[in-house]
């Protein structure tokens, strides 16, 4: 048999992407699965995308992630967009197929699998959210389409946090709607309070500025910043409640794209340790 020499390949793109530990969990999952694909980390500013996502498909790459600040630019040079992230108006990952590109969003859906994995049912749930960029727009679509039964969304910024609701609205069965974030936030009582802001993403010491005495046993609380153990996870756990970590959102997310470029399910555990390890 000769050999074949040629590599599959699938990468990030991002500005600045440097510290993306992506790199680090799919590899360890094409290993995991015997595969001879690569992950390449790649900077682009964003006057170069269209070039960029042209030259992808002319090197042949089987996918790529995008990362800030592309996944809004990039809908517009796809020529298939899946349904949610139609909703959602951002992607972060594409399928090169036939030098078609389809673009998907897995954000949301890797958070829904991450609560999954933790036992969290969101079917009828009422659920809070701090934070209102492209991150609580992914998670927030997918939770209503998974079956959430209210979700609030407090936000500093007025038209964005509006924004997210009225999608919401919109596009689900889900109720939705907004509360503006001045000062101490109180946090109304629910199921399932999520810190989708950036609050916590630089410092340990950073938590996002809300009424910890609100949090109560019974709720449970997910951070989506990918450290093992935030701030904020600390002091919803001080208040009773069951916290996890964003890193269940990050595996999950990455291993639906894993499934999307190569058709085979990817070793979790693989992506959990190379995470823990990067
Ligand atoms: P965006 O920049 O789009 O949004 C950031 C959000 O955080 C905005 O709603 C902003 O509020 C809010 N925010 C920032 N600082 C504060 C503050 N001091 N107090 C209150 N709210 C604040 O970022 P993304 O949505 O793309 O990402 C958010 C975080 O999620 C990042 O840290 C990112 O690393 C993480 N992430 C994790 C993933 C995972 O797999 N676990 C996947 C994707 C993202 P305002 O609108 O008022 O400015």
């Amino acid at each position: 048999m000769a050999k074949n020499y040629l590599l599959k390949l699938t990468g990030v793109i991002g500005l600045p992407v440097d510290g993306n530990p992506t790199v680090a969990m799919q590899e360890a999952a094409f290993a995991a699965n015997n595969l001879p694909w690569r992950y390449i980390t790649m900077q682009v500013v964003p006057q170069d995308l269209q070039a960029a996502l042209l030259g992808l498909r002319a090197l042949n790459f089987s996918g790529i992630n995008l990362t800030m600040p592309h996944k809004v630019a990039a809908v517009s040079y796809m020529d298939e967009i899946a349904p949610s992230a139609k909703i959602i108006g951002a992607i972060n990952t594409v399928v090169i197929e036939e030098s078609r590109m389809i673009g998907y969003n897995t954000d949301g859906q890797g958070f829904v699998n991450g609560m999954k994995e933790a036992g969290v049912s969101l079917a009828g749930k009422r659920l809070v959210v701090l934070g209102a960029g492209g991150a609580a727009r992914a998670i927030c679509v997918e939770c209503a389409l998974a079956g959430a039964a209210e979700i609030l969304i407090i936000n500093r910024d007025e038209k964005r946090g509006n924004a997210v609701a009225k999608l919401v609205q919109d596009n689900t069965p889900c109720v939705s709607s907004y509360i503006h974030w001045q000062g101490t936030a109180s946090i109304p009582d629910c199921d399932i309070l999520i810190n989708a802001t950036s609050v916590g993403i630089a410092a340990d010491t950073d938590a996002p500025d809300i009424c910890y005495s609100d949090i109560h046993k019974g709720m449970v609380v997910q951070d989506i910043i990918t450290r093992e153990r935030t701030l904020f996870m600390q002091k919803a756990e001080q208040m009773g409640a069951k916290a996890f970590s964003g890193l269940g959102m990050l595996v999950h997310q990455g291993a639906i794209g894993f499934k999307l470029w190569t058709g085979e399910d990817a070793s979790l555990d693989a992506m959990y340790q190379a995470l823990l390890h990067a």
